[in-house]
């Protein structure tokens, strides 16, 4: 990215970070955090951070002006000594459920590639159209359908975390990444002082990976088909029914028709199950209890929107409600082959053109690489 560009970014940010700081949650027991920012340009990663305060806090944004800010969802003793004298409490459970992970369809028609050899951008994303190579930088402007998708995701996991663990629902907050997902953190639960390891096992459970055919009933030698789940247990039974049955009226045929196919075919079918309603988050976030995550309320440099907590996930639109910069107008040089919408506007295709644009959708697509200061 160029010195104008950066500085551009910078300038946004700042009166972002100056006018809004109500908006950036402070996390609880703030002093036991580790805190992390990145710099625009800059490959260094500043981490090993603690802060007493909210004070504390805007002085690191207005002083750093950071492109990103990130805090553990760990508690520590000694959250800025190196990682092994920290002293690890406790931690928060955090999920990941992010579009890019759900194979979904409409993602090709809303991804533009940047060729690393000749910088031309198209939607071509096998190979560049100009050079014909194949070394392409990929940026997606997600769409409705991603986020709607998302959403439903998260929905799965909260059901999962009230009905099957016990969680209480004040205590699952539901963020928007800022990006292409959306970040679940529960609070005050059992689990805060568990480790890696059994943090492991939990997201198998909740992903529902792993399942062996006697848990629903199958066996290898006389499987009895009284031992099939039914439509209103707890927990992956009960979902297990509603998926594989469809209705009470079929259970009775499709578990014959299960116990002609035998053991190694309800495997299978398991695992398609395990596919169709296991829930999509990323295992590695939750498992690492050393992380840190974006700050809520920090801006992603990724696109410039805020992580931004949702109060009402159904009714919450990223594209509005997590677009924070202002509409000042300034001038880009805009090369975007994909149509965007943000604030209720719609924008592009920008074929590359000169055209002025409001902050908040220059910052998008030069976030994306997509534009550059005229
Ligand atoms: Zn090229
Ligand atoms: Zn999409």
């Amino acid at each position: 990215m160029n010195e104008t560009d950066i500085k551009f970014l910078e300038d946004s940010f700042k009166k972002y970070y100056f006018n809004h700081f109500n908006l950036i949650s402070t996390p609880q027991r703030t002093s036991e955090r580790e805190f992390g920012y990145q710099k625009f340009n800059s490959g260094f990663f500043n981490r090993h951070i603690s802060l007493r305060d909210d004070k504390e806090l805007h002085l690191l944004f207005m002083q750093n002006i950071p492109s990103d800010v990130y805090c553990s969802n760990a508690y520590y003793a000694f959250p800025n000594s190196p990682m092994n004298e920290k002293d690890w409490k406790e931690a928060d459970l955090i999920f990941d459920i992010d579009a890019k992970d759900l194979n979904l369809s409409c993602r090709n028609n809303h991804t533009a590639s940047i060729c690393n050899e000749c910088n031309e951008i198209s939607k071509d994303i096998v190979k560049c159209v100009k050079c014909n190579s194949t070394k392409l930088e990929k940026k997606s402007l997600p769409c409705k359908f991603c986020i709607n998708a998302s959403k439903i995701e998260v929905n799965k996991l909260s059901n999962v975390l009230i009905d099957d663990l016990g969680i209480n629902k004040e205590n699952i907050h539901v963020y928007f990444s800022g990006n292409e997902g959306f970040h679940v953190y529960v609070y005050n639960s059992q689990f805060q002082k568990m480790g890696s390891k059994e943090r492991s096992e939990l997201v198998d459970y909740i992903m529902f990976r792993g399942a062996i055919p006697e848990t629903f009933g199958m066996k290898r030698f006389k499987p009895n088909r009284s031992s099939f789940p039914d439509f209103n247990q707890k927990g992956w039974n009960g979902r297990f029914s509603k998926q594989v049955f469809g209705s009470k009226s079929k259970r009775s045929k499709i578990i014959s028709e299960l116990l002609d196919n035998g053991y190694s075919s309800f495997q299978k079918t398991l695992d398609n199950v395990s596919d169709q309603i296991g829930v999509k988050i990323d295992p590695n976030v939750t498992m690492d209890i050393h992380r840190i995550f974006r700050l809520p309320g920090s801006i992603n440099s990724k696109s410039g929107l805020t992580k931004t907590l949702c109060t009402d996930l159904t009714k919450f639109d990223p594209y509005t409600d997590a677009c924070f910069l202002n509409d000042e107008s300034i001038e880009v040089l805009a090369n975007c082959p994909i149509e965007f919408k943000l604030k209720n506007k719609k924008f592009g295709p920008y074929n590359n053109e000169k055209i002025s644009l409001p902050t908040y959708a220059a910052v998008y697509l030069i976030c994306k690489k997509l534009a550059t200061i005229a």
